[in-house]
């Protein structure tokens, strides 16, 4: 789909930044999570089962760089995976089920690309809020375990404003640079498989 050796090179700079930010929202994450007394591990509402999209190109490269840095039978291994989950996730769909099919990236419990996963992977559970860029400030709840576990009306929230303000700026760089233009919306398993649907 993406000619990503050169688009890797191409945005190097980008892909340093965002790096520094996931480590800012990392950091964020985890005070909230301390001041609530939040701990995550082993709940059965794994987020690894939910089909979250991941819409920039910034993710996606991201993502890809770390991919392109595992040894070559492990990718195999991977995106035979998530061929296998887009199939299992498209026959929930199709079935009118809510998929919860476990990402291809999961394995026995562990991210094997946990550095670079998307900025979703990185959010989600705490009760958050952010501006739009109307002004109006939305509140997101925290999951299932997080509500039950924690007083989600403490007033501490994981602000996203600013993560989500550098993610914009470094994607509209990247979109200029290499002069994509192409609305994503995918999965961590579409993204793995965009150019190799055929393996089985
Ligand atoms: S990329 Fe990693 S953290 Fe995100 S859903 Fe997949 S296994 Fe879980």
């Amino acid at each position: 789909m993406f000619p990503f050796p050169d688009l890797l090179e191409d945005c190097k700079d980008e892909l340093t930044e965002v790096q520094s930010v996931y480590g800012q929202m990392d950091a964020a994450y985890n005070r909230a999570a301390d001041a609530h007394g939040f701990h995550c591990s082993g709940c059965a509402d794994n987020c690894c089962l939910t089909r979250f999209f991941h819409h920039t190109l910034l993710e996606y490269l991201y993502l890809m760089k770390g991919f392109y840095g595992l040894d070559r039978e492990l990718q195999d291994q991977i995106v035979r995976q998530a061929v296998r989950v887009n199939r299992m996730v498209d026959s929930a769909v199709t079935s009118g089920e809510i998929s919860r099919v476990m990402c291809p990236l999961n394995n026995g419990g562990l991210c094997v690309l946990y550095d670079f996963r998307p900025m979703i992977c990185r959010l989600h559970g705490i009760a958050h809020e952010f501006r739009h860029p109307s002004g109006k400030i939305i509140s997101g709840q925290g999951c299932a375990a997080f509500e039950t576990q924690c007083d989600a009306t403490s007033g501490i929230v994981l602000y996203r404003t600013p993560f989500y303000r550098e993610m914009a700026v470094l994607e509209r760089r990247i979109r200029e640079k290499t002069g994509i233009r192409e609305k994503l919306k995918m999965t961590v398993a579409q993204m793995l498989t965009a150019d190799q649907e055929g393996l089985s």
